[in-house]
């Protein structure tokens, strides 16, 4: 804020606290949104505003009156303005109930009283009692198109005031940040478009606090959010965008529960893009939907080679869709070796995809895009389609194993009746689901404890059965292990890493294997590639393995030729 308090004298000062109240009444509501009490905290606001525009507009008349202020006329037609607009806010509040619409109205008219009153015409009328001149800036008064929601810049005035900063600034120092909420549509699905809105003006809440003369901040629909910054100083930007991500992640507050929210960002270096702003936006959304892509890169810079990966990304996803999984995609099984009497026990079930030159695509790559773009449920269809008339062949070779594992992903588990759309599709070539084992990671376990319980038990119901996978992979909770109905957990092959050197490691690998069968549990040991390490797991006594020292997962066919040697 300007420091003009010492300069003048009538009243000026309490004006300027009137500001700062007016600035705390708009970031109470943002603070209020942010504990789902916007709705009432609204009513309190408008009533401070009726007062505020009494008080301020009587107190300010006075000031012009003694110093004959030349912009006064101009001025009071904007006094008029604001009294009629406060009095016909004050009516609507008071006829119905409070609205989502009527907080972001609210909003908005804070967010436009506060932008001309201290950036424009305070700040003139002060140069103007100082020097007793008037000066430019006042005649600049001019009202910026905002967004009705949110009280952000809207669409087309980010685009107009960032041509600006095309044309006049060094673009050496100009950075573009597009943004995204992660997973809105969920919220809105969950728990309706009013909260999606409260989520909305939340966010931009937190945005408006990194608001000042070197950044323009717009919202362009939905939950797409802009920002140009003027800094040469990158590290500076980075802090600032850490910092906003961090408020956000701390979750939105609603009655005493917290929806869980992140950010995701696309950043534009201008210096390195092109000049035009067409191409600076969709850099953006490039970087933004790489960010999007891969789970941990909530910040995503613009690199010229996006491009291709771009142009991948939506090669793979057209080789997702349903009609061409037969083509593209198929599956193999890697043995899980019993050490006790020498034998293979079971096998895992693993997609394989390969492109239409022979090129293999990674499950690490494909996966995560079958989910994101909801192919996920075909995908997985398909593979538990394979899987059950694949048993029937392992079946027919003679090879009777305990069990097949099967991944699943956890918007498989999400998706209503699972349990029924199993038992059918296990019907259709009459496969016992008794040789079928699930693989769940303890990430899906976090999302939604008792609506896992419960599909587990249709599950079960069903005669097949559950295993942990990836324990002690980053997201391990103990209690997990005691509340979740499952006779298999299979150890994450990073608690493997440096077993034959570092003793802590054996140490700690030693005490959950012991865990596990205090538990009256079994265990796999996943990732074992060397005869050492296989050597250390016999002497924990770990009862299975699974990994290359064994084999690789191999197609259906060599995998029965490969347990016909074995046992
Ligand atoms: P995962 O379930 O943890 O699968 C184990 C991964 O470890 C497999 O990678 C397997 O090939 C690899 N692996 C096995 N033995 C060794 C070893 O000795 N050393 C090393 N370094 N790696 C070993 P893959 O096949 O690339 O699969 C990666 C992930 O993709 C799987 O992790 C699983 O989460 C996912 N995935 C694969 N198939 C499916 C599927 O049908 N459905 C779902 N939802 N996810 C799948
Ligand atoms: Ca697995
Ligand atoms: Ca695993």
């Amino acid at each position: 804020m300007v420091n003009w308090e010492k300069n003048l004298e009538i009243g000026v000062k309490s004006i300027d606290q009137q500001h700062q109240m007016l600035i705390k009444a708009l970031e109470d509501i943002y603070d209020a949104c942010s504990k789902g009490e916007g709705l009432t905290q609204i009513r309190e606001t408008a009533k401070f505003l009726e007062w505020y525009v009494v008080k301020h507009f009587s107190e300010e008349e006075e000031i012009q009156r003694k110093i004959n202020y030349p912009g006064y006329a101009a001025h009071a037609k904007l006094h008029k303005k604001y009294i009629e607009e406060v009095n016909r806010l004050t009516q609507d509040l008071k006829k119905q109930e409070v609205t989502t619409q009527d907080i972001s109205s609210v909003v908005q008219y804070l967010n436009r009283m506060i932008r001309e009153h201290i950036n424009r015409h305070d700040r003139a009328l002060a140069h103007y009692i100082r020097n007793n001149e008037m000066v430019v800036e006042e005649i600049e008064i001019e009202a910026r198109e905002l967004d009705p929601l949110t009280g952000l810049l809207s669409r087309k005035e980010f685009r107009s005031l960032l041509e600006n900063e095309l044309v006049k600034s060094c673009r050496k120092e100009l950075v573009y940040v597009v943004m995204k909420i992660d997973g809105f549509d969920e919220v809105n699905r969950t728990y309706g478009y009013t909260i999606g809105e409260e989520v909305l003006i939340y966010v931009s809440g937190i945005l408006v606090e990194y608001n000042n003369e070197r950044t323009l901040i717009g919202r362009n629909h939905q939950d797409e959010f802009v920002m140009c910054i003027r800094e040469a100083d990158k590290d500076k930007i980075e802090h600032m965008l850490e910092d906003i991500a961090e408020k956000i992640y701390a979750g939105f507050k609603r009655r005493g529960s917290i929806i869980p929210l992140a950010l995701k960002m696309g950043i534009v270096e201008i210096a390195e893009g092109s000049k035009c702003q067409k191409c600076i936006k969709q850099q953006g959304l490039i970087a933004l939907s790489v960010a999007e892509t891969f789970r941990g890169s909530n910040r995503v810079c613009f690199k010229e080679e996006m491009h291709e990966q771009i142009l991948r990304k939506s090669e793979i996803i057209n080789m997702l869709q349903p009609y061409s999984l037969e083509k593209y995609l198929y599956v193999v099984y890697q043995p899980i070796f019993d050490l006790k009497n020498n034998k293979v026990k079971g096998c895992e079930a693993l997609l394989r995809m390969k492109d239409d030159y022979g090129n293999m695509i990674s499950p690490g790559e494909f996966i995560p895009l079958a989910e994101k773009n909801n192919l996920i449920i075909d995908v997985g269809d398909y593979c538990m389609r394979e899987v059950f008339r694949q048993v029937k062949q392992f079946l027919q070779a003679g090879i009777n194993l305990e069990y097949i594992s099967i991944n699943l992903s956890i918007e498989q588990f999400k998706l209503e009746g699972l349990a029924k759309r199993i038992e059918k599709m296990a019907q259709v070539v009459s496969v016992d689901l008794k040789h079928i084992y699930f693989e769940l990671t303890e990430s899906i376990m976090i999302e939604n404890f008792d609506h896992i319980k419960t599909v587990v038990s249709q599950l079960k119901d069903l005669g097949c059965r559950i295993l942990l996978d990836d324990f002690g992979s980053g997201y391990s909770a103990l209690s997990y292990l005691a509340h979740v109905d499952t006779n298999i957990i299979k150890i994450d092959k990073s608690l493997l890493e440096g077993i034959g050197t570092n003793k802590q490691v054996y140490i700690v690998l030693e005490n959950i294997i012991k865990l596990i069968k205090a538990m009256n549990k079994n265990i796999v040991v996943e990732g074992v590639e060397k005869k050492e390490e296989l050597d250390i797991l016999r002497q924990l006594d770990a009862e299975t393995i699974q990994g290359y020292y064994i084999s690789k997962p191999l197609e259906c066919d060599s995998v029965i030729e490969l347990i016909k040697k074995l046992n």
